[in-house]
């Protein structure tokens, strides 16, 4: 179930910048998402049954406009982070344990995603054998990874998640 803040919203307390999404209980949230991914992330984080808030277009002193996904009741496994350091290297994570922040860190960029992306090329082997996809990082800014089979680099923002 997702909960899109409507921008008419009050704001829920007087310092609207550390307060522009509800608070949470537990759970994990994924801030600094640039403006345009936050759908994606919401989709990419969200199982059947979690409750998740998502706040669009809010106000950064560093990016300008962001997005906020918060999920409440879970924290996110190492799979959901590589796929999370694919679509939104910036992002922050923060987890929530009795409304206390108790770790925040960037997203952890691995070296490696390994079965996390299809790779773009229609003709590497991965697209036609069950190997499992594996890209190498060659570039954080923009992230740019080469698939380790058919030599080929690719834009993050080119590829599909698997
Ligand atoms: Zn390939």
């Amino acid at each position: 179930m997702v909960d899109r803040l409507r921008p008419s919203d009050p704001p829920t307390s007087s310092n609207p910048r550390v307060r522009q999404v509800e608070a949470i209980l537990h759970g994990t949230v994924i801030d600094h998402i640039p403006g345009h991914m936050t759908l994606k992330v919401a989709n990419l984080l969200a199982r059947e049954n979690d409750q998740v808030s998502i706040g669009m277009n809010l106000r950064s002193a560093r990016m300008g406009r962001k997005g906020v996904v918060k999920i409440s009741g879970r924290e996110l496994d190492a799979r959901t982070l590589s796929r999370l350091a694919l679509i939104a290297p910036s992002a922050s994570v923060s987890i929530i344990r009795d409304t206390q922040v108790v770790q925040k860190f960037t997203v952890p960029m691995p070296k490696l995603f390994e079965d996390i992306a299809r790779c773009a090329n229609p003709n590497c082997v991965t697209n036609h054998e069950r190997w499992a996809s594996r890209m190498e990082v060659v570039n954080t800014d923009p992230l740019t990874v080469c698939c380790i089979y058919c030599e080929r680099t690719f834009l993050a923002t080119e590829l599909a998640l698997l």
